[in-house]
């Protein structure tokens, strides 16, 4: 990502750089303030407690960035924490940001972990002490790191004059096109149309693969409508709508199911937040705008849902097929990435007999629900309407958006386990192996990581510290 030229900075000025050692010529490291509704309610100002801003990079493809270094050290917006990152929640951040990118989801990105000796204490407890863990740092990229709390915060203050002169540059930044082609008064809407429809998608995206942010409070919730924040995240093993991988989410409110309501909330906090800069009739067209986010939504979310069954054309059940589909996976909690996957291997005629190869354990764990024969028919059915279509090009086609690879928790744990005792070959591994999530990979499947989770897999729990 960096795509650094080694001369430009020698292997030890880089790690120093990368660590928040030394600070480069031209740079003014800075935090960013910003308020935020956590958990429904106002926080009112947060800010970054342990990232920093080192600057804006251009790598040699021409690719802006801005750089920030997350656990570095304390900043104004520390408050009582310490600023720093333990390596459990670093290597999480480090890997899921990766994981997602090459799944095709707007995401950070993450080119740097480095491991600290400085012991930095946790909510973990050993023998009932807390329990010391390493300090770690992560370089991260964003084209922004603005969220929707980066304008909360002007709103609430009634700082108009800086709410306007960060909303125009947000604009003339990264929404070259309205700032370009639209006047001042109907830039503002254009913005806000443009991030609607974007975190719609981003959401629809983030459920087609089983993900859970986790905190979606609008201070993690990007202008650029990209997923940032990765904390207490979790990929569900067996598919359950109601889960909620935040252990201090007590009430499930950013339960898996929840994530495309919690985004139009969101969404309308960036409403309110533009509020003062927008003439009366205009604000009632924002609501119109915002009225429209849930069949945007439900219309990306059928499409990628389509794509991940094969499906080509539209047809009328294709909704009622994927609701049936996803009713028997929560009723036999079959492995959400798992039977996506494994749906591809199946052929017309199999399908027909329902007759399940051995090895596609996802599908055979439907085998026993009520519907599952004449699921399979009607889903025939449906696939044999666009007939030009053979058994190997649609499972080709399937497998290009139905990963084999997701970052399971237990895959994490596995991995965090092993470096925290300075053995980091499996995080590498696994970064390896979800830089290619479509393509099964022998080293991973001698890991397990195609094969059904592990039973200590179901006990595993992640925090906000995590
Ligand atoms: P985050 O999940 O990193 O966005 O953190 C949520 C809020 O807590 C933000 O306002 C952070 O700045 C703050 N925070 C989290 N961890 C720390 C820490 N170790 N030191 C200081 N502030 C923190
Ligand atoms: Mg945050
Ligand atoms: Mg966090």
């Amino acid at each position: 990502i960096l795509d650094l030229h080694p001369d430009v900075l020698n292997e030890e000025m880089f790690q120093a750089f990368v660590s928040g050692n030394t600070i480069l010529y031209g740079s003014t490291p800075l935090s960013h303030r910003y308020g935020g509704h956590q958990f429904a309610s106002w926080s009112g100002q947060l800010g970054d407690g342990r990232a920093v801003m080192l600057g804006e990079y251009v790598n040699r493809r021409g690719e802006r960035w801005e750089l920030q270094l997350k656990g570095s050290g304390l900043t104004p917006y520390s408050r009582r924490g310490d600023g720093r990152a333990v390596l459990r929640s670093s290597v999480r951040e480090f890997l899921c940001s990766e994981a997602m990118y090459h799944l095709g989801i707007p995401t950070s990105r993450a080119a740097t972990l480095i491991v600290s000796d400085d012991p930095v204490i946790r909510d973990q407890f050993y023998n009932g002490h807390p329990k010391k863990e390493r300090g770690a740092v992560v370089l991260r990229l964003a084209k922004s790191w603005f969220r929707i709390g980066s304008l909360e915060i002007l709103a609430a203050n009634q700082e108009t004059q800086l709410l306007k002169q960060l909303v125009d540059f947000t604009i003339q930044q990264y929404f070259t096109d309205i700032y370009e082609m639209l006047s001042e008064g109907d830039r503002y809407l254009t913005f806000f149309s443009d991030v609607v429809s974007q975190t719609a998608e981003m959401i629809a995206l983030w459920q087609s693969v089983g993900f859970a942010h986790g905190v979606c409070n609008t201070d993690n919730f990007s202008l650029l409508s990209i997923t940032i924040d990765y904390g207490p995240f979790g990929f569900m093993d067996s598919y359950n709508p109601e889960f909620v991988p935040n252990t201090s989410d007590d009430t499930g409110m950013y339960s898996y199911e929840n994530q495309p309501d919690v985004g139009l909330f969101n969404l309308d906090k960036l409403r309110e937040a533009l509020a003062p800069l927008l003439t009366e009739q205009q604000r009632f067209q924002m609501t119109k705008i915002l009225e429209l986010y849930p069949d945007i939504y439900k219309t990306k979310y059928m499409e990628i849902l389509r794509r991940k069954m094969g499906m080509l054309g539209e047809e009328e059940d294709d909704a009622m097929i994927a609701a049936v589909l996803l009713k028997m996976m929560a009723d036999t909690k079959a492995d959400f990435t798992m039977t996506f996957r494994q749906l591809s291997e199946l052929s017309l005629e199999q399908m027909e007999n329902a007759a399940i190869p051995p090895h596609l354990w996802a599908i055979r764990t439907l085998q026993p629900h009520e519907y599952f024969t004449r699921w399979l028919q009607v889903y025939t059915q449906r696939l044999k309407q666009h007939t030009k279509d053979s058994d190997e090009e649609r499972k080709a086609r399937m497998d290009t958006t139905n990963p084999q690879y997701v970052l399971r928790n237990w895959m994490a744990e596995s991995a965090i386990r092993k470096a925290e005792k300075d053995d980091f070959s499996e995080v590498k591994l696994l970064l390896k192996v979800l830089q290619n999530p479509y393509v099964k990979q022998e080293e991973a499947e001698k890991q397990g990581y195609g094969s059904p989770p592990p039973e200590w897999a179901k006990e595993l729990r992640v925090s906000c510290s995590s």
